[in-house]
């Protein structure tokens, strides 16, 4: 980051007020609260902000990314602020301004012949989800966060959630991208396309780039005809293998109606029913693990249903699972749906817990897991693992929450020796430390350890072209 010549902050915030207006330029100097941005979701990054800057378009975003590079002031970007790394906040070093895209939050098109929507960056995740029912669509990212997170911040992180499994992540769903490069020049890939091979595919540049070589402003994204009938089933079983034995069966029987199929450990279901009094207990036993499955087409809810009692009937006889409930209403689908999604808001409230966000190829996780919770445990004695995720895309959440009467603070100094323990074996099945949630700050000092230097030097080259100054979204992933 080029350090800025003389700088003079309040001429600067002048400036941003004349381009975008006085009350979108937010600075502590004035008395504005930015604690909401400049703190991440988890309480565990926090930098100072020069400003936070609250454009209305992509024009606006452009002139203030120019008056930003001719002052070597850096840019954060920042949708919903949910991300789990510390990505969309500051860190310390120069001046830095919080870009907030929540204003360019319009709904551009709706084409149902195309199937596709063209959203700007700002608009949130379950506004798009509910727009695109509307007309008749399913826009299938879910997630947690869904109410407050941003398309914008969506693709930036390549964001998974619960339906991957039959419709891909957000790299899967995006078919043209508007961006504003760190020199504030608009790169119009806003196109419709499901083909289109007229040279290098520049939008995956910035999908998963974490907002370190530009801005997104617009997306053109896959909407896939609304599913009329669904059908949630949960499931209790001794193994891990079984679980994935299940996966494989299930999608044999089902194929593409299979949408959706998360793993909870015994120990996650009952944290959150310890957090979130009320919550029943799906299954009359207490299985070491649990599997939360949806089945979703455009035909009957009866003839679905009985398609999946016959597939889980099956599997009940292969010994894949052990008990098995089907949600009978729409109100006990969202319920077994709330356990699952509950399971990230219980660890918050739990306190110390040190997170991980792997993937491995689905048929040597139950060797993963049944290695590493016994040398988890010898590492770390009374450590409690919290192990649940997206199996149907080979993606564990391997939480470790801190042993009884040990301190949060005390359990987090822990973080490095436990990450390289997990870490270091998901390595050596070729498996990913990071799935879905991104680098950020959190995992920035374990890209050398887990990526090739030839992975990184064509990282930095990718980099070093886009934003030679550094500007964007500094201290992030690289
Ligand atoms: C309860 C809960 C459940 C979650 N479940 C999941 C899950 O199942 N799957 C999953 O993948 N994630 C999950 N997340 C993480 C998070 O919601 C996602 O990473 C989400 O995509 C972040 O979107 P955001 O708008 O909040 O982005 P932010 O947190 O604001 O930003 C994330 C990153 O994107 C960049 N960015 C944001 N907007 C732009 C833009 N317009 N242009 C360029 N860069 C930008 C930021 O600089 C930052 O690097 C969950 C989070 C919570 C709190």
């Amino acid at each position: 980051m080029v350090p800025p010549v003389r700088f003079n902050p309040q001429a600067w915030l002048a400036e941003a007020r004349a381009l975008i207006g006085a009350a979108h330029v937010l600075s502590a100097d004035r008395g504005d609260d930015l604690s909401a941005c400049t703190r991440d979701w988890r309480n565990k990054f926090e930098g100072p902000a020069l400003a936070v800057l609250r454009p209305a378009d992509a024009g606006e975003v452009q002139s203030l990314v120019r008056l930003a590079a001719r002052t070597g002031v850096a840019i954060v970007p920042q949708g919903g602020n949910t991300g789990m790394c510390g990505a969309s906040v500051p860190t310390a070093g120069g001046p830095q301004a919080i870009l907030q895209l929540g204003r360019l939050d319009r709904i551009l098109e709706i084409d149902p012949g195309n199937n596709t929507a063209t959203v700007e960056a700002g608009c949130i995740l379950q506004t798009l989800q509910e727009q695109a029912a509307a007309a008749g669509r399913l826009f299938p990212l879910s997630l947690g966060a869904e109410g407050s997170c941003q398309i914008g911040g969506n693709i930036a992180t390549n964001a998974g959630g619960v339906q991957v499994l039959r419709y891909g992540n957000m790299r899967d769903l995006v078919l043209g991208l508007e961006v504003v490069l760190p020199d504030g020049e608009r790169l119009d890939l806003l196109r419709g396309l499901r083909k289109d091979n007229t040279g290098y595919d520049l939008k995956q540049l910035f999908i998963g780039a974490e907002g370190t070589l530009g801005i997104i402003t617009a997306a053109t994204v896959k909407l896939f005809p609304a599913p009329g009938a669904e059908v949630v089933a949960f499931a209790g079983m001794s193994s891990i293998g079984q679980a994935v034995r299940l996966l494989g069966a299930m999608r044999a029987r089902l194929g593409e109606r299979f949408t959706a199929f998360e793993l909870m450990s015994g120990e996650a279901v009952e944290l959150v029913r310890s957090h979130f009094p009320g919550t029943p207990a799906p299954l009359e036993g207490r299985w070491p693990w649990h599997v939360l499955m949806e089945a979703t087409d455009g035909g009957s809810d009866e003839a679905l249903r009985e398609a999946m009692q016959a597939a889980l009937m099956a599997c009940l006889e292969d010994g894949c699972l052990e008990d098995v409930v089907l949600a009978g209403s729409l109100a006990q689908g969202q319920a077994l749906w709330a356990l699952r999604e509950n399971i990230t808001h219980a660890q918050q409230m739990d306190g110390g817990n040190i997170k991980h966000d792997i993937s491995l190829p689905i048929s040597r996780i139950p060797a993963f897991v049944e290695q590493m919770l016994p040398r988890l445990l010898q590492a770390f004695p009374g450590a409690r693992p919290i192990v649940y995720g997206h199996l149907g895309d080979g993606n564990l959440h391997f939480n470790v929450s801190a042993p009884a009467g040990i301190a949060p603070a005390a359990w987090q100094r822990e973080t490095d020796a436990v990450n390289q323990l997990i870490h270091d074996a998901v390595a050596e099945m070729r498996g990913s430390i990071s799935a879905e949630h991104g680098i950020g700050q959190l995992k920035r000092h374990e890209m050398a350890l887990y990526k090739t230097p030839a992975e990184l030097e064509v990282m930095r080259r990718i980099k070093q072209a886009l934003d030679p100054q550094g500007l964007m979204n500094p201290g992030k992933v690289l």
